[in-house]
């Protein structure tokens, strides 16, 4: 070893005292002091799109300025279509944009397991902003996360929504269960499919587990899921939820009360009903 190769060691040694390893921006990997908030740098915290504005009152996606009510465009298409989302209410975090979008690939792909309960956090301060702390505490029987298909869990070792919804549920005091929901067979990526034949590929994938079946009936549920974009599988599940057909079972079950979810990102406004 030169001597020059062992000053920087001992450099990068001290500079692992200042700042601990894994002490990286969520975003863009940047060396950040543990004091910033979300563990997010300064640029990054800025450069994401914080809803804080107007969004559309019932997918929670950001308003363009040219959506003249409190619907957004996708969402007052299929009003007039009659064929509106089965949720009750939706709400995002943040406008998927390239910052969001590093922070939920970290996060999926790149072994940051921990970042799942920053956004936990920031998911629970996106409801304080709507809600008092007490009044959120009893608005839902149940939160639980969008499930994965159990082999891509396998792969990644964990269900990013499940870590996020933990996260918020912990914060929030709500009650969470990860294993109302089963996904019952792998779907194609959602990326690069049109809206039809996203409802397609969702369509029977999902279905509620035979012994939570009762705890479903007349609940209010809180879905959890890292990004929202067409809303088809949050649409399937929540009409799974509100009218659950069990086929093990020659008969009805009385499904939710409410269906709302929570999201960390909403995506651009893509859906045009036909
Ligand atoms: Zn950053
Ligand atoms: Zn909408």
């Amino acid at each position: 070893m030169s001597k020059r190769d062992w000053l920087r060691k001992i450099e990068n040694e001290m500079l692992d005292l200042v700042y601990p390893p894994g002490l990286y921006c969520i975003s863009c990997g940047k060396i950040i002091d543990d004091s910033r908030t979300y563990r997010l740098c300064n640029d990054c915290m800025k450069s994401m799109n914080w809803i804080t504005d107007r969004h559309c009152g019932k997918c929670g996606r950001p308003l363009a300025d040219t959506d003249p009510g409190n619907l957004c465009f996708g969402c007052s298409q299929r009003e007039a279509a009659g064929r509106m989302f089965s949720f009750d209410k939706g709400y995002a975090c943040a406008g998927y944009g390239s910052c969001e979008q590093a922070v939920i690939f970290a996060l999926k792909y790149g072994s940051r397991a921990d970042i799942g309960d920053t956004l936990g956090e920031i998911l629970y301060d996106r409801m304080l902003a709507e809600y008092e702390a007490d009044e959120l505490d009893g608005m839902y029987d149940i939160v639980m996360p969008v499930p994965v298909h159990s082999e891509k869990k396998g792969i990644r070792g964990f269900n990013q929504a499940d870590l996020i919804g933990k996260g918020f549920a912990e914060r929030a005091g709500l009650h969470y269960d990860p294993n109302v929901l089963i996904r019952r067979r792998k779907t194609l990526p959602m990326k690069g499919l049109g809206p039809e034949e996203r409802r397609e590929n969702i369509c029977g994938a999902f279905s509620i587990r035979q012994r939570k079946l009762s705890m479903v009936e007349g609940a209010r549920i809180l879905l959890i899921d890292d990004i929202f974009t067409t809303g088809a599988t949050i649409d399937e599940i929540a009409g799974i939820l509100k009218d659950p057909w069990n086929d093990d079972e020659d008969r009805m079950h009385n499904g939710a009360a409410r269906v709302d979810f929570l999201a960390f990102a909403g995506g651009a406004d893509i859906i045009v009903p036909a």
